[in-house]
């Protein structure tokens, strides 16, 4: 699931070059033969729960590297859930200010993780959005993406400026008029006034997160 996302673009790029490392562990591989990885859940429901001991084994066997001479590992262990902390850009720039040099994503599929996981590993509840997905997958993919671009170097040198700028989510290049189906669809006048400061406020009033 992640290999085609992770080996492509800027992602694929800060992997090559060691900016991050992004190592896998699935509880699958420490289920018993002949046993499921999931079990019915108590209270009842027709959904199944993840059995936590699979995901306990998995933990264990992370490998968390040094992050070289003189400095110490932060761990943080995050677990996706549709009903925790909604993830946002700001929550992505803390974690890489706070200095976290491993993040453990866990990703829950079915009815989630038998909750007493959560509590043993003392993981943080994250939600990306108000919606419920089929697993833990995608937000996984959506936190190495968006935490990625926060760490020196990931993005190149024109993205981060670009980061830094005010930036806006609408954006326009040439031609100034561009013709469809006979309609004229003109670039907004703002941005080609030459005038700075009104660009950048109309960049602001369209600005993103
Ligand atoms: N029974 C759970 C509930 O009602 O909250 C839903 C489980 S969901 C079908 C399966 C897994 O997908 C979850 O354990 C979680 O890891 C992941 N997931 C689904 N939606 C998510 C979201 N919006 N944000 C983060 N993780 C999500």
């Amino acid at each position: 699931m992640f290999n085609s996302y992770l080996k492509e673009s800027i992602i694929g790029r800060a992997i090559y070059y060691k900016k991050i490392k992004v190592l896998f562990y699935n509880p699958m591989d420490f289920c018993e033969p002949k046993r499921r990885v999931d079990d019915r859940p108590y209270g009842g429901g027709p959904g199944m729960v993840l059995r936590p001991e699979l995901f306990l084994k998995a933990f264990a066997k992370i490998k968390i590297p040094s992050p070289g001479r003189g400095k110490k590992n932060k761990t943080k262990v995050i677990l996706f859930s549709p009903s925790g902390k909604k993830f946002n850009t700001a929550y992505a720039k803390k974690l890489v200010k706070q200095k976290y040099t491993d993040i453990i994503l866990i990703s829950g599929r079915y009815e989630g993780i038998d909750a007493r996981m959560q509590k043993i590993l003392k993981a943080e509840e994250i939600s990306i959005g108000d919606y419920v997905l089929t697993g833990g997958e995608l937000p996984a993919m959506v936190l190495i993406d968006s935490i990625s671009r926060q760490i020196p170097g990931v993005l190149g040198k024109y993205e981060s400026l670009e980061e830094e700028r005010v930036s806006s989510s609408e954006v326009y290049t040439r031609p100034e008029v561009f013709k469809y189906r006979g309609k004229n669809y003109k670039v907004p006048k703002v941005l080609l006034s030459g005038n700075h400061k009104k660009i950048e406020e109309w960049k602001k009033s369209k600005g993103r997160p």
